[in-house]
């Protein structure tokens, strides 16, 4: 690398000040010309939308992925569980397998962000899905923030279930019902998730809401419990919602003043 041609007065200020803070020079400077904007959560429509029925929007995976690299949702016509990690898109259908995605596959409902995790912990002891809701809990300073939650590791179980395609209009909760259930032992993968204050229930999922890939990426769904044994979980504060208001028809015309917590509650849990 070049040497940077800083002014001398300002070099030797830079010098100074990172052996101060046993940091590179070029870290601090990094860190002081750090212009990215704070993380934001993007949810491509509010999720009462999709409890009512409205399973078909014109976000584009291509979109999707324009606001983050992490994240989760579902597809069109409800056709499966998305995952996103390290910015790649995976589409677990209701056979419980993982398809490709093309850019122009569209979603009715995905929350994405730049996964920059502030903290990590490798947690050893084997928990109960009770335990690990416990340690979340722990792990998160503020239940009025928003978190994206990352896990990777080995589970000694892990229960998932994948929406089956469906036709638009049929209640989310009723489809819910007939939902196929998958479960795995002694299996390595990760989860991308968030946590999102009960008062945000008509925008995303309220809780910690988390979509498991197995390591091959073949195999995984929406998460119903899991005990893991040996995993590391990465934590991030989201300090600001970006919500997309779809501008389909069926959106603009639909009547979303009900109270959907009951029926969210029912088909995620
Ligand atoms: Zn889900």
């Amino acid at each position: 690398m070049e040497p940077l041609d800083l002014p001398p007065e300002l070099r030797r200020k830079l010098t100074r000040q990172a052996r101060a803070a046993g940091q590179s020079e070029i870290g601090l400077l990094e860190q002081l010309l750090d212009t990215t904007p704070a993380a934001s959560l993007y949810v491509s429509a509010p999720v009462n939308a999709l409890v009512e029925g409205l399973y078909r929007e014109d976000t584009t995976i291509r979109d999707i992925l324009q606001r983050g690299d992490f994240g989760l949702g579902t597809f069109n016509d409800l056709d499966g569980e998305m995952v996103v990690l390290d910015g790649t898109v995976y589409q677990l259908r209701s056979d419980g397998q993982a398809y490709a995605v093309t850019p122009d596959t569209r979603t009715p409902f995905a929350c994405v962000t730049r996964f920059r995790p502030w903290s990590e912990e490798v947690i050893d002891t084997p928990l109960d899905h009770a335990g690990l809701l416990a340690l979340f809990d722990r792990l998160i300073p503020s239940h009025n923030m928003l978190y994206a939650i990352r896990l990777d590791g080995v589970f000694d179980y892990v229960r998932t279930r994948s929406v089956p395609r469906q036709d638009a209009y049929r209640p989310l909760v009723e489809v819910a019902r007939e939902q196929p259930e998958y479960e795995f032992e002694d299996v390595e993968g990760s989860m991308a998730g968030f946590w999102t204050p009960d008062f945000m229930q008509s925008v995303a999922v309220p809780g910690y809401h988390l979509h498991f890939v197995d390591a091959a990426r073949q195999h995984g769904g929406h998460l119903l419990e899991a005990r893991p044994r040996h995993i590391r979980i990465a934590l991030q504060h989201i300090p600001r919602l970006d919500l997309g208001l779809p501008m389909t028809l069926d959106y603009l015309t639909a009547d979303l003043s009900r109270d959907t917590r009951d029926d969210l509650d029912e088909a995620e849990h």
